[in-house]
């Protein structure tokens, strides 16, 4: 189906719950009943940028900091990989003390486990990318956050739009998997703009889509605004699963962080991928990007997919090709 930039906008301004069930129809259609996880390990929440939004900005002076070695990187990676995760996430903040080269060690120990990898660690060179991608990365998550340039420009103080979007077809040449998504409820943001963020994701041809409400953290310029509406988010998330089809959709920690029901809420309306921590709790505690960050363990998760006929899947990495 293809949809106009005005019939998304109707859709996102609508309160017919309908399309979050077309949504769901056209996932189980196209990639089944069967949940992928992802196995997230957050190694360092030192961050050089001021993503107004995020609580790990640099100028919160209220966080304590801290890097994983490699070697703890490395133990997290094989319990996860030990308890049946095919993938493991690496996520940081724009962390500069991590060189190419150590990173490339990090992701061919991790992929000697025989798990795909996916890096989340923000905006780097494509020589860089390249790198990591030789040394066995296989996807990279990096969310457009917005594609409303002014909305963007506000939002990241000193950031370049256009370097964001290159490392995104970055990732394409370089034959990663492509993983991208946005914000919805952040200050300012329109409905036309977040029709133009779905159509971005199209127009990319983007493998997987991570769709958040915004949350205000206390530490930030933010804290005074209002959170991003759940069932808008959800709607975003699932005008993206009618347009792009057989792409992997995460039910995201910001859905449930806002409402209880919200994991379960997205995997009926699109979402067909799972992100549980694997970050120790000392460290999880201190990766706050928004409070009240929730988590999730593989059981709770079985137990909770069952329930609505879904179950995890365990025979491969769930890609997409
Ligand atoms: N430094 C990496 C990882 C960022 S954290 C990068 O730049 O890609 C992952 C995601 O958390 C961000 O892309 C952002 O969309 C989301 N996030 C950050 N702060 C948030 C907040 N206050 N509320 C909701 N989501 C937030």
């Amino acid at each position: 189906m293809n949809l106009s930039k005005k019939e998304i906008i109707d859709i996102l301004k609508s309160d017919d719950a309908g399309i979050l069930k077309e949504a769901n129809k056209i996932r189980r259609q196209y990639v089944g009943d069967g949940v992928h996880l992802r196995g997230l390990i957050e190694f360092s929440n030192i961050c050089k940028r001021n993503c107004l939004y995020c609580g790990l900005q640099s100028q919160n002076k209220f966080v304590k900091r801290y890097r994983l070695s490699k070697s703890e990187i490395l133990d997290i990676a094989k319990k996860g990989v030990h308890d049946g995760f095919k993938t493991i996430v690496l996520q940081s903040g724009e962390d500069d003390f991590y060189t190419t080269g150590m990173l490339c060690s990090i992701i061919s120990d991790i992929k000697e486990l025989g798990a795909a990898i996916t890096l989340s660690i923000g905006e780097k060179t494509f020589e860089e990318y390249k790198s990591y991608k030789d040394a066995g990365a296989d996807r990279f998550l990096l969310r457009i956050e917005t594609t409303d340039e002014n909305l963007y420009r506000k939002m990241h103080p000193y950031a370049d739009f256009q370097n964001r979007k290159r490392c995104l077809f970055d990732f394409k040449k370089l034959g990663y998997e492509t993983g991208t998504g946005c914000l919805v409820g952040l200050p300012g943001q329109t409905l036309d703009s977040l029709a133009d963020d779905i159509l971005f994701f199209k127009e990319l041809d983007a493998d997987m889509i991570g769709i958040g409400p915004f949350i205000p953290h206390p530490q930030t310029p933010l804290k005074n605004e209002q959170p991003g509406n759940l069932d808008l988010a959800v709607k975003v998330m699932a005008v993206t699963r009618i347009l792009l089809k057989d792409i992997n959709i995460p039910a995201t920690t910001a859905m449930e962080s806002l409402r209880k029901d919200g994991r379960l809420l997205a995997l009926q309306s699109g979402a067909n991928v799972v992100m549980p921590n694997l970050t120790d709790e000392y460290h999880k505690k201190m990766y706050e990007i928004y409070p009240n960050k929730v988590s999730v363990t593989r059981l709770e998760l079985q137990e909770n997919l069952a329930k609505i006929g879904r179950y995890i899947v365990t025979d491969n990495c769930g890609f997409r090709f």
